[in-house]
């Protein structure tokens, strides 16, 4: 059997790992490098680079520089966060036919599907490169907090990439393997992950070599760029108070506010004080006008005070969910860039009572883990049992828009639940089954998955007929639905994923131009 890759595709950097020798090993990309930037870049001749090569065009050519494709993964481009959040981008998002978020370049469209395809290309080709055999097969790492849909555009990501998703599995329970590896003892385990576009919070207990995920929260939209984000907006306004300039519509201007302000945080967190020096900001009719500044630690630690806070409530819904006391947690294992920072890190200590762990590389342990998952699909790695839960109540929408859920949130997965329902006016020869996902007792507020209907219910008074109801969530947290009518066996079901996402003539049409490209630079 070929090698079987682990690939964190982060929404700032992706890893790629492998296991060796036994052990989890982390590849160096072609450039040298553990890490690789998420982001893509086109030119006008339509060629396509990814990684540090995209990320040092996009301050020239932010319109075809292509970052934190994560966050629109799975997206519907109709939503208010999904719009406010491609206001602030440099490139552009477009609504697909079928509704999804996707990015237009130099004229031509593309799903996050094919972009984050293309970031998979180069860890692919960096295993492939490192073993001089050619790599088919990936486990792939998404944040637990990941909807249906995105993690089946995650692995739709994957095929178009010429890669067999052997597995998805959460960022947090693979951090959780990657310390299991080398920690035996039983313990309550707290996986703190904060990185650029997500946060997750997972309590994972080791008990004899089983890993079983207690619970976890988190908040899908709250990660590094909305730290910068805060940084930038202090710089514009800055800029402005001092020139009278916005250059708040000026994209190259932007480009680089954002990364002298990323810079800036990520400095700020080994110094006190750091330095902001960007001339030729932009030029008026006394010429050209420079932004010059100090910003100290203490000022950074104001400016996303409230995005810090926004860490406690999800820490304190997953402790409640796990049911056991912060007095009973042995370790907090700290993963994603921006746990770097120490007013995180302070945070982390407060909401816990005690420091968090040292000693893991936070930008690696997540591709580790994934690399230990993918030995033990490949047989390298001795069999660990690995409980995963769903993140998620999933259930159906009833008469007076209310939720019924089917299966309730932290339950373990893969897992089967059926629930019978009934109609309510006589004769009715239809049920419209509305899969939800959400914790909310009114069916609209939950997060719409998907509708099918039942048909040709036998006549029966109101209340009469037992419409069977059936949720199956499979180990790469992807969902089943089935309805049946007990009296006639009629069955209708839907997987959740075909119905998000690309369609499959759209799949395939990825995969073409996916191999025409690799055949054109190969
Ligand atoms: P990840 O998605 O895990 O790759 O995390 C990337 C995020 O971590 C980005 O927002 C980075 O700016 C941030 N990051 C990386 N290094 C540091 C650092 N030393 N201090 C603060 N933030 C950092």
């Amino acid at each position: 059997m070929g090698k079987i890759i682990g690939v964190d595709l982060g929404t700032t950097n992706s890893c790629v790992a492998v296991i060796d020798g036994g052990d989890p090993l982390v590849l160096p990309n072609s450039e040298g490098a553990r890490t690789t930037p998420s982001m893509v870049g086109f030119t006008d001749e339509n060629e396509k680079f990814v990684g540090q090569q995209a990320k040092r065009q996009a301050m020239i050519n932010p319109e075809e520089t292509i970052y934190d494709i994560k966050r629109l993964i799975g997206h519907k481009y109709n939503s208010d966060q999904v719009r406010r959040y491609a206001e602030t981008l440099p490139f552009t998002v477009v609504e697909a036919t079928n509704g999804d978020a996707w990015v237009e370049v130099g004229g031509q469209s593309f799903s996050p599907q094919e972009i984050s395809s293309l970031i998979l290309r180069k860890m692919k080709q960096t295993a492939e490169d490192y073993f001089g055999e050619e790599i088919t097969e990936a486990v792939i790492t998404v944040p637990a907090y990941f909807n249906d849909a995105q993690r089946s555009a995650t692995k739709d990501a994957g095929k178009i990439a010429g890669l067999t998703v052997r597995r998805i599995i959460n960022e947090p329970t693979a951090a959780a393997l990657a310390y299991g590896f080398e920690h035996t003892d039983d313990a309550n385990l707290v996986v703190f992950d904060l990185g650029g576009g997500t946060f997750d919070i997972s309590i994972v207990q080791l008990r004899g070599g089983v890993f079983e995920v207690a619970s976890t929260a988190g908040d899908n939209h709250l990660g590094g760029e909305d730290f910068d984000r805060a940084v930038l907006d202090f710089l514009l306004a800055r800029f402005e108070d001092e020139t009278g300039i916005d250059v708040g519509e000026d994209n190259m201007a932007l480009q680089r506010l954002k990364e002298a302000a990323e810079n800036a945080k990520c400095e700020l967190s080994t110094s006190s004080e750091t330095n902001i020096n960007l001339p030729f900001l932009a030029v008026d009719d006394s010429g050209p006008r420079h932004l010059s500044l100090d910003l100290s630690r203490s000022q950074l630690n104001d400016l996303v005070y409230e995005l810090v806070e926004r860490l406690d409530a999800p820490c304190n819904q997953a402790i409640e969910d796990a049911g056991i006391a912060k007095s009973d947690i042995d370790d907090i294992l700290l993963v994603g860039g921006m746990t770097r920072m120490p007013l995180v890190q302070e945070r982390v200590e407060e909401i816990f009572g005690r420091k968090p762990h040292k000693g893991v590389n936070p930008d690696e342990v997540v591709a580790k883990g994934a690399a230990i998952q993918s030995g033990i699909l490949g047989g390298e790695v001795q069999e660990v049992i690995l409980l995963d839960i769903t993140p998620f109540s999933l259930g159906i929408r009833v008469t007076g828009d209310r939720f019924s859920p089917i299966i309730s949130k932290n339950t373990p997965v893969p897992t089967l639940e059926t629930k019978v329902f009934t109609t309510t006016e006589d004769n009715q020869d239809l049920v419209t089954v509305t899969v939800l996902q959400g914790e909310d007792e009114i069916a609209s507020n939950n997060k719409l998955l998907g509708m099918f209907n039942l048909t040709n219910i036998s006549p029966a008074p109101a209340g009469k007929p037992r419409i069977e109801v059936t949720f199956e969530i499979d180990t790469d947290g992807i969902v089943d639905v089935s309805a049946k009518d007990l009296t006639t066996d009629a069955t209708q079901s839907i997987t959740v994923e075909g119905h998000s996402g690309l369609s499959n003539e759209e799949l395939q049409r990825a995969i073409k131009r996916s191999q025409e490209s690799e055949m054109a630079t190969a």
